[in-house]
């Protein structure tokens, strides 16, 4: 039985309540972000809060705590749920004020919901997978117009998920005007000749935390990074493909539509960001 936290109490998960008036219940009006752990230690933690703070300025939500009280309570139910390798949830909801409204309650009388949870996932850093590589199909990019804001409007991107494994795939990338924003839990990258291409931040996708960290390592080691739109066809043709996401890190594309990229195996540039990855972020794990 794992405990969660919620509201300022760490509870046994059966004993956690959240009023049916919540927002993020009738509105999903509600952030969240997702921090692994790996070796009991919180991966990337900074840029997680960091991204939680610019959700909720985004959405005029208050902040429920100080960072440092957060990384406490990360680090509290890392350590009473014993997570050697997983992740800790958290969402922050507008709260209720006791009924249903279009219109948000005062923030001045309602408290915004806290709500933590783990999942434990042993071995995470060493899934199998990344030794395949993904199949992915692509769908259309049907989500709303604020996808750098990281809501728990997830409807769309679970769909997705549903029409991948429908297809016998792992996951899909959205195309919106011909072009690919990102995986439904992820951002997408090809490679051609030396070349990273993802594309650039803006509204149309989440800023992804590992995104800016493998980018940032990618130009450390001095590949060549071009940050813009690419076309499914392109993505097709491409040498390489790999996702990033706080819970996969890199991982390797090798399949998009039935199409193999390259030889069909995960290419040596996923192969070797996922290793940069894994390394250097262990190394500011907190
Ligand atoms: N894009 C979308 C739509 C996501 O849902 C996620 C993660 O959940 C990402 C990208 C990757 O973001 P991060 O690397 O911060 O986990």
């Amino acid at each position: 039985m794992r405990t969660v936290y919620v509201n300022g109490d760490y509870l046994p998960e059966t004993e956690a309540k959240i009023s049916i008036f919540d927002r993020a219940f009738l509105m999903a009006d509600g952030v969240y972000e997702v921090t692994s752990v790996l070796g009991g230690k919180l991966i990337d933690f900074a840029g997680h809060l960091t991204r939680l703070e610019r959700s909720l300025n985004e959405l005029d939500m208050k902040k429920p705590a100080a960072f440092d009280d957060l990384l406490e309570i990360h680090r509290e139910l890392v350590r009473v749920n014993e997570i050697e390798d997983g992740l800790v949830y958290l969402q922050v909801t507008r709260g209720s004020d006791g009924d249903r409204d279009f219109v948000f309650p005062d923030p001045e009388t309602t408290e915004p919901t806290l709500v933590l949870f783990t999942q434990s996932k042993p071995g995470l850093a060493n899934s199998p997978q990344a030794g395949k590589g993904l199949k992915i199909i692509s769908i259309d990019d049907l989500r709303w117009g604020r996808r750098d804001i990281k809501t728990v409007q997830l409807l769309y991107p679970s769909m997705g998920k549903m029409m991948a494994k429908k297809a016998g795939c792992d996951d899909a990338w959205m195309i919106e005007d011909g072009h690919v924003t990102e995986g439904t839990s992820n951002n997408a990258y090809i490679v051609k000749g030396n070349k990273i291409i993802t594309r650039q931040l803006s509204n149309d996708i989440l800023h992804g935390i590992t995104r800016a960290a493998v980018l940032r390592f990618a130009r450390e080691a001095q590949m060549e990074v071009e940050e813009r739109p690419f076309t499914i066809d392109e993505a097709k043709a491409a040498d390489e493909g790999f996702i990033t996401s706080a819970s996969a890190f890199v991982m390797p594309v090798v399949e998009i539509d039935g199409q193999t990229l390259g030889d069909g195996a995960p290419g040596p540039v996923a192969r070797r960001l996922r290793e940069i990855y894994l390394d250097e972020s262990l190394k500011t794990a907190v």
